[in-house]
C-alpha cells in the first residue's frame, strides 16, 4: 500500500512516476513531457531513471534529481511523522535544495 496515496503497490516506480500526488509535482517542475517521452512502463526503476537522465539537459537533470529526493523525503515524512505535504510544497523543497546547492557551487568554485 502506498503511504502517499493509499493505492496498491508502493515501489519506486509507483512512488516516483505513477503516484497521483507526485504526478502533480512532476507537472509543476516542467519536466512532464521529457519524462514521459523516456519513461517505459515495462522497464524497472533504475532503467527508467537513467533513460530519463539521458534525455535531459544539465539543469533539467538537477531539477529531476532534487525532485526525486523531495518526493522520497515527503514519503518518509508521511510514514515516520504522519506529516503530509501538498505537491507545491514538495516542489518548493526541491527548489530550495537546488538553489542552496547551486549557491554552494558558486562559493566553492567562483568564476574569476
Ligand atoms: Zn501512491
Amino acid at each position: 500500500m502506498c503511504a502517499v496515496c493509499d493505492e496498491l503497490g508502493e515501489d519506486n516506480t509507483h512512488l516516483f512516476f505513477v503516484c497521483s500526488n507526485n504526478m502533480l509535482c512532476r507537472q509543476r517542475i516542467g519536466l512532464w513531457s521529457p519524462l514521459m517521452a523516456a519513461f517505459d512502463t515495462n522497464a524497472n526503476f533504475p532503467t527508467n531513471v537513467f533513460a530519463i537522465l539521458q534525455h535531459l539537459d544539465q539543469q533539467q537533470k538537477q531539477v529531476f534529481s532534487v525532485t526525486l529526493w523531495s518526493i522520497r523525503k515527503h514519503r518518509n515524512n508521511k510514514v515516520w511523522n504522519n506529516f503530509t505535504e501538498i505537491a507545491q510544497a514538495i516542489c518548493d523543497h526541491a527548489g530550495s535544495l537546488l538553489t542552496s546547492w547551486r549557491n554552494t557551487q558558486i562559493i566553492r568554485h567562483p568564476i574569476p
